[in-house]
């Protein structure tokens, strides 16, 4: 499959007939039963990826196939796929089947890409592990004794081990960018309000983003390109054109670069990736580039800051789970009190209770302005300081996590120490700006490094530019 560099090498061989779409969607079924002990998929369309693709290299023949014609992706269990399964990896919505299209979805099916399967994930995307699903963990391809991060930690191994071309997940607060640095790929999440967030289960909406995952710059600028711009069931969409990102992937400006001193003193740093980032910083500053160390004054409150926010939004988004409307439903219910009770205690996770409990406790009217309102200030005030770095430099550039890989189980018991995983990834989604993790090294145990770039809203077209430069420094 990594035989060719991009979807534009590909689609040279499907037009020459040397190779079929066909022949592409076997190949990764093949792929995903050898593979099945990872638990990437929690579904695989495997005859109807067959019909799907036959049809599209007739499309091929006659030269009306779309852009994505060719392409094999998989969805994180959390994107609306019309008459198919979806369930944010919860037994809350067991036999739940989507109703419609999630717009990314259907854009992507417009321009004639391949869904393979449902992948998954933390339980409604909440955690850093992927040990949270009522499936059972994800393991990371390279030591199926550690964790691909999460929460989309399947679609992060679906693009590592070769299991699709390319994946989409959402990113709240990380959940694009620590997976794929844990797994090895390239991982971004775009601005807020940059794709439609109709059809994707709703966590922190304030928050959530549509996030793809790749092996290579160029297919995931042209899947942005396509799925990204205003939408009719979204008020929140910007209704800025969408740039052709896929044909501005390179340039020879010389960018200024800031990283954040305090990230290299974190205690929380794990060496290699301090030494790793330091490097790449040397490296820069011999092509030319101008590389600065800056303050961030409100650093420590941005952890704080996402997890009072984010619950607080969950608490909310997940109300709506009674097993009236969806899903599961509890057989040991006596009255309507009851069936709200113990559907709700059977059918969530601990890790999903925990987050309702803490974001109902920071809503609640005794604490709503010591918490929700307070953070509420301290976002905004992140964000101003976030953007005022950008009056002066393209880019932020950290680490995109505090360590590589860790082992299974190794943080389950302590839930701060596993919201620490999030410490760098954060700042972009409570800023509300684009973010990528980019592959750029290993640790000693040959596991992924990923160092993150962070823009200014809308910057998406210099992040895929920045991206490379990063990858060629090697
Ligand atoms: N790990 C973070 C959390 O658990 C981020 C999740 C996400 O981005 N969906 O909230």
């Amino acid at each position: 499959m990594s035989a060719f560099s991009n979807l534009l090498d590909l689609q040279r061989d499907l037009s020459n007939g040397t190779l079929t779409c066909v022949d592409r969607v076997n190949q990764y079924l093949t792929n995903i039963d050898k593979k099945k002990h990872l638990n990437v998929y929690l579904s695989v369309y495997a005859q109807e990826a067959i019909d799907r693709a036959s049809e599209i290299d007739k499309k091929i023949k006659t030269k009306t196939a779309g852009k994505l014609a060719g392409l094999v992706i998989g969805l994180k269990d959390v994107l609306s796929f019309k008459d198919h399964p979806l369930q944010a990896s919860s037994k809350i919505l067991d036999n739940f089947t989507a109703q419609f299209n999630a717009t990314a979805v259907q854009r992507l099916l417009d321009e004639d890409a391949i869904i393979i399967g449902r992948q998954n994930c933390d339980e409604f995307a909440m955690g850093s592990s992927n040990e949270n699903s009522a499936f059972g963990p994800v393991l990371n391809d390279l030591d199926n004794t550690r964790v691909p991060g999460g929460s989309s930690g399947g679609s992060a191994v679906a693009v590592m081990a070769d299991l699709c071309d390319i994946s989409l997940g959402s990113d709240t607060g990380g959940s694009v960018r620590q997976p794929a640095a844990f797994c090895g790929v390239l991982g971004i999440k775009p601005t807020y309000s940059r794709i439609s967030r109709h059809g994707l289960i709703a966590y922190g909406s304030s928050f959530d983003c549509i996030g793809i995952f790749g092996k290579n710059l160029h297919d995931i600028a042209l899947v942005l390109e396509v799925i990204a711009g205003s939408d009719e069931y979204d008020s929140t969409v910007s209704r800025k054109p969408v740039p052709e990102y896929s044909k501005e992937l390179s340039t020879n400006k010389k960018y200024r670069v800031a990283y954040l001193k305090d990230t290299l003193e974190s205690e929380a740093l794990q060496p290699e990736i301090k030494n790793l980032l330091l490097k790449k910083i040397h490296q820069l500053k011999d092509s030319g580039y101008v590389v600065e160390g800056i303050d961030f004054p409100l650093s420590e409150y941005i952890l704080p800051t996402y997890y009072i926010l984010a619950t607080a939004e969950a608490s909310s988004n997940l109300s709506r789970y009674d097993g009236v409307r969806y899903g599961y439903r509890s057989n040991h219910v006596t009255d309507l009190h009851s069936l709200y009770k113990k559907t709700r205690s059977e059918g969530f996770g601990k890790e999903v209770e925990r987050r309702i409990m803490l974001g109902t406790f920071v809503l609640s009217a005794s604490y709503y302005d010591a918490y929700y309102s307070k953070a509420q200030k301290v976002r905004r005030l992140i964000r101003e300081q976030t953007k005022e770095i950008f009056k002066q430099y393209d880019f932020i550039l950290t680490p995109t996590t505090p360590t590589t890989a860790f082992k299974l189980g190794e943080h389950t018991n302590n839930p701060l120490e596993m919201y620490l995983a999030d410490l760098f990834s954060v700042q972009a989604n409570v800023a509300g700006v684009p973010a990528i993790s980019v592959p750029c090294g290993k640790d000693k145990n040959g596991m992924p490094i990923g160092l993150q770039l962070t823009a200014d809203d809308f910057e998406e077209p210099k992040l895929f530019q920045f991206s490379q430069v990063m990858l060629n420094l090697a």
